[in-house]
């Protein structure tokens, strides 16, 4: 069947949906008329061949990072089709469908039954640093360490909630927790995994960027961690360090220093949700990482 009119590809962005029946990242395909399409499979990858063309949007990749959908590529192939390649880090089911209107939406449902069964069983604990009259660091325009953390912290429990684990924040409102206090609730709690949450402080306004320490059964942990926060924030990359600070807890510990606090550009980022939002994202797909190496399937 052939489209009356020609399309043209106008946008392309995706999100994770939270419904009834589940928890499923949504591919959304925007364009001025419905096209006709052939729909495949290359390994885990969605292959979609539109017989339409890109307009007012660049060709190339669009990052997502969803933990599961890595990235998004579309190429003008030919004159009349249109290449939309959904890169995925595991295997998942899709479904398409066409919804009409301006823009028609052509929309891949993609399901995230992988990462249930990745993060079935597992319980991570989630440390906001600082809190009460420990205010942690300080920004150039007096933002608090003890205040951003924790936004962060509780988009972080969110995601994990929302692929099947559980999560428990060690400190829940603005109050001065110690730390034999926050390892003793992640011990009694069984948790596999201990992610503190921190902001790191120079005195030097220009030094800035993402660091993240670990205690030594933390350094996996650690190290997929950073790289992922990094894919997220693209800031600087200060490198992993080991801490002592976690010796005696007995389960893996990483402690991520999401930003530099005392950069004027960093505090600046600190002030908006959708960053407390990316670095929870860019942690959960680092933890994501982490359990799919070590789980058996
Ligand atoms: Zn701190």
């Amino acid at each position: 069947m052939l489209s009356p009119k020609r399309s043209r590809i106008t946008n392309i962005w995706s999100k994770v949906s939270e419904e009834d029946t589940g928890v499923f990242s949504k591919v959304v395909i925007e364009s001025t008329e419905a096209f006709d399409y052939r729909a495949g499979r290359e390994g885990n990858n969605i292959v979609l061949e539109a017989r339409g063309t890109v307009a007012n949007m660049p060709e190339g990749l669009i990052g997502v990072n969803d933990g599961l959908v890595r990235e998004i590529s579309l190429v003008q192939k030919g004159p009349e089709i249109a290449l939309v390649v959904i890169c995925l880090d595991h295997p998942a089911g899709h479904e398409i469908e066409v919804t009409p209107g301006i823009p028609v939406r052509t929309v891949i449902t993609l399901e995230r039954s992988f990462l249930a069964g990745l993060f079935k069983g597992k319980k991570i604990a989630i440390d906001p640093g600082h809190g009460g009259n420990d205010w942690g660091g300080r920004g150039p325009v007096n933002l608090v360490e003890k205040n951003v953390v924790m936004p962060v912290a509780r988009n972080l429990r969110k995601l994990f909630e929302q692929a099947g684990a559980q999560a428990v924040l060690t400190r829940t409102s603005d109050e001065n927790v110690t730390r034999e206090k926050r390892f003793e609730i992640a011990r009694k709690w069984g948790a596999d995994l201990f992610i503190s949450i921190h902001t790191h402080s120079h005195r030097d306004c220009r030094v800035g960027g993402t660091a993240v320490l670990y205690s030594p059964e933390g350094l996996a942990a650690a190290d997929m961690i950073k790289e992922e926060v990094i894919k997220k924030l693209k800031l600087a990359d200060r490198g992993l360090r080991e801490s002592r600070d976690y010796e005696g807890l007995g389960i893996p510990a990483v402690e991520v220093e999401v930003v530099t606090i005392t950069n004027w550009v960093e505090e600046g980022l600190l002030r908006s949700p959708t960053v407390h939002k990316k670095a929870a994202e860019g942690i959960f797909n680092g933890v994501k990482n982490y359990f799919a190496r070590t789980s058996t399937f």
